[in-house]
């Protein structure tokens, strides 16, 4: 038989969180080791579990939840996100501008598919979480990326922004708070992109995933209510803020100037319709997520567990000869800087090399688009007891590691 050829379309596609690092770790776990994982943002493994509230009203409704339902969700978990946004300041959205998916990876995805034609362009932060930039190459457009500044808390240089558009440039994403470097961004800055949209006529994607987690009394500001004249897409779900990864459900939200987004709107609605709809039990989650109570705060705040995780984290990194990272101010990852004393020219050797040797698993830099391989990603969701270890066992390999 002739070889089976995957499609070129995926030539320029690259998920590397889930790559070949990832894959090393299963089959070292299948050789029976156990494996310390400081890798993905999964929270529920790890004991943060979901409020049960939300896990008994997907139970509850159940029986009932046995067909499909309008391709945009359900109208009550809509709504719920409609008043949600209304009680954040984000007016003049309707339930119809509301899209549920099987996670926001669906709905990235469908966005792109839904915009792009070959060779357009969008504006994606350096770092990224890569999800932003494989759906961009998926839907045949070019992922543009601008550099995060590290030494200005990781904010979007604008000065970069602005350098890199282009007549094809079609949008501009903000991933706030950040994956994978923690940095929350301030009003001010958010007002500055919402401008260059402005100017350029860009759609802004605002990846609001994580708006939930934040520490050291660090204030998310929506992107959407700073401004009703553009066109905003708002994107945010369960599997962070709600510990709810594995339900599946995320959403997205147009707002702003949706007159001029008539066709794009008509074109999202056909790939709603072509999948038929979300996973309907667990949009049942929705509204008592959006209106319960908010288990998450206790995690965040003083010494609740993320937090102390993160203090953790962020205090055996810094007394790693040769590294540095800036503390998170939300989200639940590090990003540490490796010094040129460790001459690394290949991140993922590095990462390979620490999971042969230590058994811990970490994501490489370069995996989310920054372009020299001197940071890895480390998740902070591990018990301190566990973080401690690892970073420690970090340390030590570093301690005698050169490339
Ligand atoms: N956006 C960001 C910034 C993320 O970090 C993730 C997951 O890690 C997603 C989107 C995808 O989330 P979901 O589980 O809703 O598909």
């Amino acid at each position: 038989m002739r070889p089976i050829i995957k499609s070129n379309k995926l030539d320029s596609v690259c998920y590397d969180i889930r790559g070949p690092v990832h894959k090393e770790a299963r089959r070292l776990e299948d050789e029976g080791h156990r494996i310390l994982k400081l890798n993905i943002g999964n929270p529920a493994p790890f004991g943060f579990e979901a409020p049960e509230e939300i896990v008994r009203d997907v139970i509850l409704n159940l029986p009932s939840a046995q067909g499909y339902c309008e391709s945009k969700g359900l109208f009550s978990a809509r709504k719920a996100i409609v008043q949600h946004y209304q009680s954040q300041g984000i007016f003049g959205v309707d339930i119809e501008d509301v899209y549920i998916g099987n996670g926001v990876s669906e709905l990235i995805v469908m966005a792109m598919q839904g915009l792009l034609n070959t060779d357009d362009e969008v504006l994606i932060p350096s770092p990224d979480y890569p999800l932003w930039t494989a759906a961009v190459n998926l839907s045949g457009g070019k992922a543009q990326h601008y550099r995060c500044d590290e030494e200005a808390d990781w904010f979007p240089d604008l000065d970069d922004i602005r350098a890199k558009i282009t007549p094809r440039t079609r949008a501009l994403v903000l991933i706030n708070p950040n994956n994978p470097t923690g940095a929350v961004y301030s009003k001010a800055l958010l007002l500055e992109a919402i401008e260059i949209c402005r100017e350029h006529h860009l759609i802004l994607f605002a990846d609001e995933i994580y708006d939930k987690i934040l520490y050291d009394e660090a204030q998310h500001v929506p992107a959407a209510s700073l401004s009703d004249d553009i066109l905003t897409v708002t994107f945010n779900g369960l599997s962070k803020s709600y510990r709810a990864a594995g339900f599946r459900v995320g959403w997205m939200m147009l707002s702003g100037n949706l007159k001029a987004a008539k066709s794009y709107i008509e074109g999202l609605e056909m790939l709603a319709s072509m999948r038929l709809c979300a996973n309907v039990p667990n949009q049942h989650a929705i509204q008592t997520a959006l209106g319960g109570y908010q288990s998450i705060n206790e995690l965040v705040i003083n010494e609740g567990r993320l937090k102390v995780q993160r203090d953790t984290c962020i205090e055996l990194l810094n007394s790693i000869p040769g590294i540095s990272v800036k503390c998170p101010k939300g989200a639940m990852y590090a990003f540490p800087k490796l010094d040129k004393r460790f001459n690394i020219r290949d991140d993922e050797r590095l990462v390979l090399d620490l999971l042969k040797e230590k058994k811990i698993l970490l994501v490489h830099g370069t995996a989310f688009n920054w372009p020299e391989p001197d940071h890895l990603r480390v998740v902070f969701l591990p018990h301190k007891e566990d973080l401690e270890k690892a970073l420690t066992e970090f340390g030590d390999f570093m301690d005698g590691y050169r490339q």
